[in-house]
């Protein structure tokens, strides 16, 4: 419980004009892209990594609840006071602190925005894959919480990818380095990492520093449009075997065209069952062979039409659409919960079709994106959480959708982790013995409970 008197102890570090406390203010933290809604007592703003070391020496004193967050852009309510407390709000610690070209690095606060910060290093010729669909609201230190993932995943893999190290502040208030500058570092277990997904529950992250690639040269953007389902997963499987490596590979179906159509008009054909968006990078002759063959297999496996882009403003354009996806399809429906399951790559026609037979049976409308290339669905479940009836329809088929994933070898979440959304399928996944040491590390980091208090691990049966 925030007292008044601890509150003023939060003052004392940030001064009254740090603090949020009305409840108009309070709300808008009471959420984030999930669909419950929690209200936290009061929402603190640091600007440096001294100040999160005091409010948590403060908060451990009198055993206050606290619940890191960065944009609240996340799928699974990891960022909401679930239990009350307070929301310690990073947005305001949104410096890069250096950008290191020689040695392909960068340091950055948690409160820099993944887009702004991609736009910088590409200024100098550098280039920061991860990139989340959220990436212009997203910040750094949410991805790296989040272990965020995107359309570059199958190329250029994950957030943790490319992380090399943290400075991060216990729930005791003690600050500690992990990881390095180095580009090889096996000095001890692998805290960063570990950190790295936690889903803010094991300390709080006031400084990352992440590796950078050479920014590719060229690009090319490919959009393939498909009769079936069958044909689109096809090619998916083709390219793969090919063991040709794009750097994006989506897949949108006919619910998301016609959503995309009747909000952006794109002239996207509203016959469709899917569309592929593809993109290759690399060195230009690179990037050409490689637009060339893809094409061929777009064609070959059947797909109706295929555009290449012949410009960057083209690529733009044709990403627009994948871009405004959650968007378009959001209007449909009041509330929208967007499923995760992820399979290897081989079920990925299998998992579509799966879905689309789940949706029949439950009779609820079900959009699915996909990151085609990872086997990451994103199955949109359009609904009315106002309607318990049809709230448990949704239930179930998320329930059938996990069954089918865990069947064919797959996971609860490919990269919106599992927050309170997904808490309750954990033992589907996890071994009683990895739920326990998971629980033991907690205690070490936070051995009285008061950081993201009513996370997964709490939550888990
Ligand atoms: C339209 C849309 C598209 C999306 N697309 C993708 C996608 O393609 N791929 C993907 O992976 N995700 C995606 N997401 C989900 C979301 O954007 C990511 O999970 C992202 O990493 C969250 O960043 P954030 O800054 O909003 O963090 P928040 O949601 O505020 O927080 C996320 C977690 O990090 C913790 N946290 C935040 N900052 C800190 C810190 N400094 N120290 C300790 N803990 C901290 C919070 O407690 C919470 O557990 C999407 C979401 C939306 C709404």
């Amino acid at each position: 419980m925030l007292t008044e008197k601890i509150l003023q102890e939060f003052e004392t570090i940030l001064g009254k004009e740090r603090i949020l406390t009305s409840k108009e203010d309070l709300l808008s933290y009471a959420y984030d892209a999930y669909v419950e809604e929690y209200l936290p007592e009061a929402v603190l703003f640091p600007k440096t990594s001294a100040e999160v070391s005091q409010i948590m020496k403060v908060a451990s004193t009198h055993r206050v609840f606290v619940t890191p967050r960065g944009a609240g852009s996340g799928l699974a309510a990891c960022s909401l006071a679930k239990q009350g407390g307070v929301i310690l709000c990073f947005t305001m610690m949104n410096r890069v602190l250096e950008i290191n070209k020689p040695n392909r690095y960068a340091v950055v606060e948690p409160g820099v925005v993944v887009s702004e910060f991609q736009k910088e290093v590409e200024k100098i010729g550098l280039f920061y894959p991860p990139d989340p669909g959220s990436a212009t609201v997203a910040t750094m230190g949410g991805t790296v919480l989040m272990n965020a993932g995107g359309m570059r995943g199958i190329k250029y893999g994950v957030t943790r990818d490319y992380l090399m190290g943290l400075e991060v502040v216990l729930p005791s208030g003690e600050v500690i380095q992990t990881g390095s500058l180095t580009a090889k570092d096996v000095t001890g277990y692998d805290l960063t990492r570990l950190i790295c997904g936690s889903e803010g529950t094991l300390a709080l992250v006031t400084r990352i520093i992440v590796r950078l690639l050479p920014k590719p040269k060229a690009r090319r953007t490919l959009q393939a449009i498909y009769h079936t389902i069958d044909q689109a997963g096809n090619t998916v499987a083709r390219i793969v075997e090919e063991g040709i490596i794009p750097a994006t590979l989506e897949l949108m179906d006919k619910v998301i065209i016609k959503a995309l159509e009747d909000y952006a008009h794109l002239g996207l054909p509203l016959d469709a069952e899917a569309i592929l968006l593809i993109e290759v990078d690399g060195d230009q002759a690179s990037v050409e062979k490689q637009a060339g063959m893809i094409a061929e297999f777009c064609r070959g496996q059947g797909a109706r039409d295929v555009r290449v882009s012949q410009s960057e403003k083209e690529s733009e354009q044709l990403w627009m659409a994948r871009r405004g996806a959650f968007g378009a399809v959001a209007r449909m429906r009041p509330s929208c919960v967007i499923e995760d399951a992820t399979v290897p790559v081989s079920f990925l026609t299998r998992a579509i079709k799966e879905v689309r037979t789940i949706a029949q049976r439950n009779q609820v409308q079900i959009a699915v994106l996909a990151h085609a290339g990872d086997g990451n669905l994103h199955p949109l479940v359009l609904c009315d959480l106002r309607d318990q009836e049809e709230m448990k329809r949704v239930e179930k088929a998320m329930d059938e959708i996990v069954d089918f994933a865990m069947a064919v070898g797959g996971v609860l979440s490919g990269e919106h982790g599992i927050g309170i959304a997904k808490a309750k399928y954990l033992p589907r996944q996890l071994s009683p013995q990895a739920l326990n040491l998971m629980r033991a590390l907690k205690k070490t980091f936070d051995p009285q409970g008061i950081l993201n208090p009513g996370s997964f691990l709490e939550c888990a049966p």
